[in-house]
């Protein structure tokens, strides 16, 4: 078996993706590509004079994520998240 058997596009992420997206984000935690720190997302540093919103660890600074409101709804950017914990919410 070789990797082609294997592989699926990104349709097959189309359900874990609609959970996690309707879920309360602010409680899911983030880790900082840059410090490492864990914190909860809500508990993050947000700027929202920026063209979009912007959010920064509350320890060093370092940018987390870009979100901007685009004419079809929104765009988001997580380039300075190592990981997002977004756990089940019952
Ligand atoms: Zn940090």
């Amino acid at each position: 078996m070789d990797e082609t058997n294997l592989r699926l596009d990104g349709n097959a992420l189309a359900g874990a993706l609609q959970d996690i997206f309707v879920q309360e984000v602010t409680v899911a935690h983030v880790e900082c590509a840059h410090c490492g720190k864990v914190e909860p997302i809500g508990a993050e540093h947000v700027y929202m004079h920026a063209p979009g919103a912007v959010v920064r660890c509350r320890h060093c600074q370092s940018l987390l994520m870009v979100l901007v409101k685009v004419p079809t709804g929104y765009r988001l950017a997580f380039e300075g998240c190592a990981w997002i914990d977004v756990r089940d919410q019952v």
